[in-house]
């Protein structure tokens, strides 16, 4: 069968309810790939246990659905899939494009946090690995909604992290190995992401895979401007009142009001699939408050 043109994605952290940021994240996300006829994969980012809150996963699939935005195929666990990540670091590792790291963080501490050379003051039993960012290494890549961006991923990011030297596999290495491995073809997600963008294309390369398309959606701020996830205030969305929230979303996304008159999930998904337009969406992060509330604040860009 051949893979279809477009293939997106949503993939949240089970690490609380969904909120309005990542419901906004997941209706651009599905209304770009509805859009295009593709199909939209949910993928659970549970790599990191301690920050996982027990049945948030399922309480967002819940939520996904009764907003209507449906998922295709099978839904992927990032927890379930360390035989793969495994394969991808012995590859990286027998390139020579990864190497042991016994630094702690402190180590790190006098260069800013950022790994160039190892300095650890002691070798520990269970090293982290970590990716070998060349000297003067710029990334760049043209993404929908920002244009063109650069980062020098050895000054900004430095040697990062692939498997954590307490074991967990690093965000990176899974969202890279995960987005190959399911086909995708537009990566649609916060804005928070966008400096990882580099680093995941870095990896793409040095792994041989494609590197799909990007689009790097307006945050939600909390009033202290604070990512809204990140936040204790995060805000979930009522899945028993569905409408209100995809408007507010929808305004965040700095689209033209429909119809407040829709009164089913159905009907305002059909009508957004026909309007939405990824030129309109704002670059900047706004705060949640005038996301629900001030249609003036999202046209911004
Ligand atoms: N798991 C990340 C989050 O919940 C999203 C990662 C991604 O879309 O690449 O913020």
């Amino acid at each position: 069968m051949p893979l279809p043109a477009y293939r997106g994605r949503f993939a949240p952290s089970p690490t609380g309810p969904l909120h309005a940021g990542s419901l906004l994240a997941a209706l651009g996300s599905w209304l770009l790939a509805r859009q295009a006829g593709g199909e939209w994969l949910l993928r659970i980012e549970d790599v990191d246990p301690p920050r996982e809150i027990a049945g948030a996963a399922d309480g967002q699939r819940a939520a996904l659905a009764t907003f209507g935005l449906h998922h295709d195929g099978p839904v992927i666990h990032q927890s379930k899939r360390g035989g793969i990540y495994q394969e991808a670091l012995d590859r990286l590792l027998a390139k020579g494009l990864a190497f042991e790291c016994h630094c702690s963080r402190s180590d790190l501490v006098a260069s800013g946090g950022i790994h160039r050379h190892c300095v650890a003051a002691a070798r520990r039993p269970d090293p982290a690995i970590r990716l070998r960012v060349p000297d003067e290494c710029e990334i760049g890549f043209d993404d929908l909604v920002h244009g063109r961006v650069v980062q020098r991923v050895d000054v900004d990011a430095g040697d990062f992290v692939l498997r954590r030297a307490d074991g967990p596999w690093a965000y990176q290495l899974a969202v890279v190995v995960d987005d190959a491995a399911q086909g995708i073809t537009e990566v649609v997600r916060g804005a928070d992401l966008l400096d990882s963008t580099p680093r995941q294309i870095l990896l793409q390369r040095a792994l041989d895979l494609p590197t799909p398309g990007y689009a790097h959606l307006p945050l939600l701020l909390d009033t202290d401007g604070r990512k809204l996830s990140k936040s204790c205030a995060a805000m979930p969305v009522d899945p028993d009142d569905p409408i209100p929230a995809l408007h507010a979303c929808w305004l965040a996304l700095g689209q033209g009001a429909l119809p407040a008159t829709i009164d089913s999930t159905e009907r305002f998904l059909a009508a957004a699939i026909e309007a939405f337009r990824i030129d309109r969406v704002p670059r900047d992060a706004l705060p949640a408050s005038a996301a629900a509330h001030n249609t003036d604040a999202t046209s911004r860009r």
